[in-house]
């Protein structure tokens, strides 16, 4: 079915201004309400046509394209950010909405009404966590002091000295919202607002409660136990829904965020959820093979360096590294060998090192084939 052109539709011309859109197209969906046209395919396809139209032309680059090319322009099997008609009634009313205003909503017979009773909510809490490396390999339960608005102790978040102090607003009849009917040139229309008396509360306090002025609640602290899982990472956040500043007057608590903070290592870096050590071996070390103890995240390891060790050399601890969060395995440790070369030396040392770089097996020999360093970097990293 060829699409009808949206400035037809709209019942305006080429040139109408952003104004005489909004007012073409509300007059329209006012028109085509499915709430006035109950059972009417007929006018829910014309709502939705509406609604497409507008959406195309309220938008300045989607009208452009629109103009230059016409349906083609905004949709169709290109799916560039067009409309395809597969707007639902509900993506209508959240888009378009505001187009009404507050009103549109009562007009809609409250299906959709923001009104009633406001609830109140308590501010998000944000706090930051050091997690040492062994925390991080292992999991860790922290306890934290968290300073924030709690429930006042004097009145128990009430907000009033006792229940009777409520008095329920006269203006909204503790509705929160108020509706009024006007007659516009398009009908009456109703509309919903929050209450001016009450400011949405539907109810006000004669007796406020002297030790919150009536907020109901106070600063204070809580303790908290979080259980931070292992593997984490810098910059992590965890939600402890609910642990945020408690709301006003009994409402709902925010929530707290945990942001992970990694302590470095005095010794082990890490790197991914792999630990490195870098080893320094002496000469003679390199040549000779030699064995060493070494730290890792769960205590010391024993570990044998063979004899002709070339600096460089990448060693695996497998399974001793970092694990994931929420998943299965764990990384390893890596042994970065480097080979100490003195800086001083006695002239006994001098005497038998210029002996040794005459003999034939101290020249350098780089075997054919050997890997360089991003080889074997890489070899290391992304197995
Ligand atoms: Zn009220
Ligand atoms: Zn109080």
């Amino acid at each position: 079915m060829a699409k009808r052109d949206y400035y037809e539709i709209l019942g305006v011309s080429k040139s109408a201004s952003a104004e005489e859109l909004k007012k073409a197209y509300r007059k329209k969906a006012i028109e085509f309400h499915p709430d006035k046209n109950p059972g009417n395919n007929e006018a829910e396809e014309k709502f939705k046509e509406a609604a497409e139209a507008y959406e195309v032309l309220s938008d300045e680059q989607k009208r452009a394209r629109y103009d230059r090319y016409g349906h083609q322009g905004v949709g169709g099997a290109s799916g560039g950010g067009g409309f395809n008609g597969g707007m639902s009634m509900d993506d209508i009313f959240e888009n378009f909405g505001s187009v009404f205003g507050d009103g549109f909503e009562g007009f809609f017979g409250g299906q959709r009404s923001g009104g009633g009773r406001r609830q109140n909510v308590g501010g998000n809490l944000r706090l930051r966590v050091k997690m040492s490396l062994e925390d991080i390999a292992n999991g860790a339960e922290k306890k934290l002091k968290v300073r924030k608005k709690v429930k006042c102790s004097t009145c128990h978040g009430l907000g009033a000295k006792d229940k009777s102090g409520f008095k329920t607003c006269g203006t909204c009849n503790g509705q929160g919202s108020v509706k009024r009917v006007t007659n516009t040139f398009l009908g009456q229309m109703q509309t919903t607002s929050t209450c001016p008396s009450c400011q949405g509360e539907g109810s006000s306090i004669s007796n406020k409660c002297t030790g919150c002025h009536g907020s109901g609640i106070m600063d204070g602290e809580e303790l908290i136990n979080v259980n931070i899982p292992a593997g984490v990472q810098e910059g992590m956040q965890l939600n402890l829904s609910g642990k945020g500043n408690a709301g006003e007057r009994n409402g709902m608590n925010g929530d707290l965020y945990i942001l992970i903070e990694e302590e470095p290592h005095e010794i082990l870096k890490r790197e991914g959820n792999n630990v490195v050590y870098h080893l320094h071996i002496s000469i003679p070390e390199a040549a000779l093979g030699a064995s060493f103890e070494i730290p890792t995240i769960d205590g010391k390891a024993k570990i044998k360096i063979e004899p002709g060790t070339q600096a460089g050399k990448i060693l695996r601890l497998r399974g001793k590294g970092l694990p994931t969060v929420n998943s299965h395995g764990k990384g390893d440790q890596l042994i970065d060998v480097n080979i100490w070369t003195p800086q001083k030396l006695s002239s006994e040392e001098k005497a038998i090192l210029e002996k040794l770089s005459h003999s034939e097996n101290f020249k350098p020999n780089p075997l054919k084939g050997e890997k360089g360093f991003f080889e074997r970097m890489k070899e290391f990293f992304t197995e």
